[in-house]
């Protein structure tokens, strides 16, 4: 994959800019319903999550093209110059059919034949390759990537994670309030949560931990005092 930062799009203040658009149902969601995340690990399922609560209110987070090159910025994706209104369009045919098959992954069904068709039809366009600048550190600015070899990139990985030593560890996060799929690389495999809530797990289990141990300090100490 192409990949390199673009310091224009790793902005973050888009993150938590409220656009207060009205949803279908008449609720507004909050600067919390659209914040750019990136959870999973793996490229194309952080793309599918760019849309919030697929069988719910179906919450926008990319809401205009500054939002979509912002979220390749922050997936290391190397951006377009621009994006206009028909690429957007791209970008949510393709994310909608990669939900629909990723769904069916993870609830052990066929996938929709259409929707790996048309995951297919943009995995076609090949990227440009990686060229190293004079530093020999950095990707040459010129090649900033076309949209459509941006959702190329895109498709080719999740095509890649489909078909891959992964296909069987794609799952969904466990933590009732979050909707990240992720795959599991670890390798015992028993991963249950998405790299965020997996952390959370960890320092509650940890707080848990010394809270008892403190616990116990204190009950020793007031029984050795007494
Ligand atoms: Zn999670």
């Amino acid at each position: 994959m192409t990949t390199a930062a673009n310091p224009q799009a790793l902005d973050d203040t888009a993150d938590t800019n409220a656009r207060g658009l009205p949803e279908p149902n008449g609720a507004v969601p909050t600067a919390k319903d659209l914040k750019l995340q990136l959870r999973s690990g793996r490229l194309s399922l952080d793309f599918i999550a760019t849309l919030g609560e697929w069988e719910g209110r179906r919450i926008e987070r990319i809401v205009d093209s500054a939002q979509w090159l912002c979220w390749l910025g922050k997936a290391r994706v190397v951006c377009p110059p621009a994006a206009t209104e028909g690429d957007l369009r791209e970008m949510q045919e393709l994310r909608e059919h990669a939900y629909r098959v990723i769904r069916a992954k993870v609830e052990e069904t066929t996938p929709p034949l259409d929707s790996l068709a048309v995951i297919n039809r943009f995995a076609l366009t090949p990227p440009p390759p990686p060229q190293i600048d004079d530093d020999g550190r950095t990707l040459k600015r010129a090649l900033m990537q076309r949209p459509d070899e941006v959702l190329s990139v895109i498709a080719r990985d999740l095509i890649d994670l489909l078909s891959g030593p992964l296909q069987n560890r794609i799952r969904k996060c466990e933590e009732e309030s979050c909707e990240f799929y992720f795959a599991d690389n670890s390798r015992p495999g028993r991963r249950r949560w998405c790299t965020s809530c997996g952390a959370a797990a960890a320092s509650a289990r940890y707080r848990n931990r010394r809270n008892r141990e403190l616990a116990k300090q204190q009950r020793d100490a007031a029984r050795a005092s007494s």
